[in-house]
């Protein structure tokens, strides 16, 4: 029987691997899955399509505690070619968090690629090493397999020269010290989806929310971006599950100073003790502060509202005016609650929700009288690093034809 080709999508975090499976000849995703808990409980979770695997699968580690990531991609190479045989992996796209200004879009990787981007790892030190950690651990189990690596900062890379920079000496932009923008494979996604949902908006000026665990906005002008409030790293702009969002650089170095924080407390202070759960002692997620009576739950949430409104405003001015919000990511795409609060705060813009569309979590969710356009639009970053990693391998395969008929002159 001959076997159906498959596109591996990995999106490599510092304890989990997601992966999923795209059939090389186009089309959404024919199942994946996720192991957690490296370093600790290891456990593996796997679900396809019913043309492939009817049952789900599931594996735990007695002795996980000692296997380091590597162990895992042999693991699950090893997995899918004995458990799904009539699937053959003919290549890999990785999500990477880091392209710095030199990659505008994904790229195989090949030459020197990999050194480029390992030099990028100061950038991003809490992501960029495991996303590469992958790329190396499958080029070793299966070498022949082309892989291909597509940046969070890529599609990014239109926002005006101006608005990359801090208002630091101009020197320390040179130096990599600039506005990147991150979420860029979600907010390409959106961008890509856009002149089917709503064609003024995807010619005209929209901000994109990606309210996730992670949480930023994009403003877009005719579909690229022009600016995000992540800029030099993942901490900055919206407040977020666990992470503060934009703070006064004077408060950092009261904390260096006066507290006598280490650099490590310092990291581990904004980036995994701040945002939601810090605010609130109850949580970082979202549902549960919802459900909450605490006070400071309630805060956190309309604090986390406020920050939204107020950045789309800031776009606002920006873009020189506002067509569009849309909303996305886990937050953005089932919370009705917090689409209404943001909304409420955007009434100045024109914004008026219909309630029942919004309670519904209809793609359409602005009132017929509203002047801004108010959309739900479910994002896909993964279909997007298939697509990329597809078209990457199509060119490849141009090259190569384009190649032979020089060579036999035909
Ligand atoms: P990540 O940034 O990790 O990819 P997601 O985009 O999946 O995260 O978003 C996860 C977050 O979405 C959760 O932490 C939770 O706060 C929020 N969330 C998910 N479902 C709901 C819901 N029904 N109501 C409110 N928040 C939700």
């Amino acid at each position: 029987m001959p076997q159906t080709k498959m596109i591996l999508v990995v999106n490599a975090g510092s304890s989990s691997i997601k992966f999923s499976l795209f059939p090389e000849a186009g089309g959404g995703a024919a199942g994946g899955g996720l192991i957690e808990g490296i370093g600790v409980h290891p456990q593996f979770k796997a679900k396809f399509s019913s043309g492939i695997a009817g049952q789900p699968f599931e594996k735990t580690w007695s002795d996980g505690k000692t296997l380091g990531h590597e162990h895992f991609y042999g693991f699950l190479l090893d997995w899918l070619a004995e458990t799904l045989p009539e699937i053959a992996v003919v290549a890999a796209g990785h999500r990477v968090v880091h392209g710095g200004t030199d990659f505008a879009a994904p790229v195989r990787i090949e030459g020197g690629v990999l050194e480029a981007l390992q030099r990028l790892v100061p950038l991003a030190p809490l992501h960029q090493p495991h996303n590469l950690a992958a790329i190396q651990a499958l080029a070793s189990r299966a070498p022949q397999i082309p892989q291909v690596a597509c940046f969070d900062t890529a599609f990014h890379r239109s926002i005006p020269a101006r608005d990359q920079l801090y208002g630091l000496p101009l020197s320390f932009a040179e130096e990599g010290l600039r506005r990147y923008g991150f979420h860029g494979l979600s907010y390409e996604y959106i961008a890509g989806a856009l002149p089917q949902v709503d064609a003024t908006a995807a010619g005209g000026r929209t901000v994109v929310a990606h309210l996730g665990n992670g949480a930023s906005l994009c403003a877009l002008k005719n579909g690229r971006s022009q600016s995000c409030s992540m800029g030099f790293s993942t901490l900055d702009g919206l407040i977020m599950g666990t992470r503060s969002g934009s703070i006064d650089p004077g408060v950092l170095i009261y904390l260096l100073q006066e507290k006598g924080m280490s650099v490590k407390e310092l990291e581990t202070l904004l980036y995994k003790q701040s945002g939601l759960l810090g605010l609130s002692g109850v949580s970082a997620d979202m549902r549960d502060l919802l459900a909450s009576d605490k006070p400071e739950a309630a805060q956190a949430v309309e604090m986390f509202c406020d920050r939204v409104a107020q950045q789309i405003a800031l776009f606002a001015a920006q873009l020189g005016g506002l067509d569009a919000v849309v909303f996305t990511a886990g937050i953005g795409e089932r919370s009705a609650p917090i689409r209404a609060g943001i909304c409420r705060r955007l009434a100045w813009l024109g914004a008026t929700l219909d309630d029942g569309a919004n309670d519904a979590a209809q793609m359409k969710i602005a009132a017929a009288d509203s002047r801004l356009g108010l959309w739900i639009v479910p994002t896909d970053e993964e279909s997007m690093i298939a697509r990329h990693t597809r078209a990457l391998l199509d060119t490849n395969r141009q090259d190569q034809r384009a190649v032979a008929q020089r060579t036999t002159g035909a």
